[in-house]
């Protein structure tokens, strides 16, 4: 057995955290932050989800059709968008399709928006369908560890506008199991609490692998404490609240 200690901080990191009007993004989070797009120099994106995204494009051969919107914002400019949306647009606008500044997935580099490559691209509601292109990318989002992060219908959960050209990447196999089961990422969350480590853990298979996903909560006061299965390599990341979804890569 090893032991893996991790600090209080820990819940914050990590390629699974939920942030929404809920719960903040730690700005204080260590990132690697990687560009994407060689025409323009100031998209980037954490650089798991950075790597995912290139490889999904070339999978699809997007770049012709699809132009990267916005990705990584630092907490400046989520004010900036704000503000400006709220003068703009204003009030019900700007509550609907703009995160406030510090509650935004863009700052954490793990979201992306997208539009079909077109002169005039609106930046706060890119136009990206479900067809075409947009669906190729849609289709093969999922295996590259992307989610459509507010789906229509599920506003209700969300608290944010149906919008289909906002892209949250979560990682394998979280991606795939959550597109499975038609869940938001709140809902995704609420799930695996029922998976306690150690005690249950929720299965899950494709034709490559096999996993073992479970929930651990924190320890309030210091170290959190996983032993880890030596058969097994385990991904660990936060959730942003109170606890880490433990991932187990089991041998098939
Ligand atoms: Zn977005």
């Amino acid at each position: 057995m090893k032991t893996i200690s991790l600090a209080r901080y820990r819940v914050f990191e990590g390629s699974l955290i939920l942030i929404n009007a809920s719960y903040s993004y730690h700005d204080t989070v260590k990132k690697i932050l990687k560009p994407i797009d060689t025409d323009n120099k100031k998209l980037f994106l954490e650089k798991e989800a950075a790597d995912a995204f290139l490889m999904l494009m070339s999978d699809i051969g997007g770049w012709k059709e699809i132009a990267a919107v916005s990705g990584w914002r630092s907490i400046n400019e989520q004010h900036d968008i704000f503000s400006s949306s709220l003068i703009e647009k204003g009030l019900e606008f700007t509550q609907k399709y703009v995160a406030f500044p510090g509650y935004s997935e863009h700052q954490s580099g793990l979201a992306i928006d997208l539009g079909l490559r077109q002169s005039d691209i609106d930046y706060i509601r890119p136009s990206f369908t479900y067809s075409g292109i947009c669906k190729a990318f849609k289709d093969k989002a999922a295996h590259y560890g992307f989610i459509e992060r507010y789906p229509k219908g599920k506003e209700g959960i969300t608290n944010i506008a149906w919008e289909p050209w906002h892209f949250r990447y979560v990682g394998c196999p979280h991606a795939e199991i959550i597109t499975k089961l038609d869940l938001t990422f709140e809902e995704y969350h609420d799930f695996l609490k029922q998976y306690e480590y150690g005690r249950k853990s929720f299965k899950y298979a494709n034709s490559e692998k096999l996993w073992s996903i479970s929930y651990m909560k924190a320890c309030a006061e210091s170290f959190t404490n996983i032993e880890g299965d030596p058969g097994s390599t385990l991904y660990i990341s936060g959730n942003n609240s109170d606890g880490f979804i433990l991932t187990e890569l089991k041998n098939k």
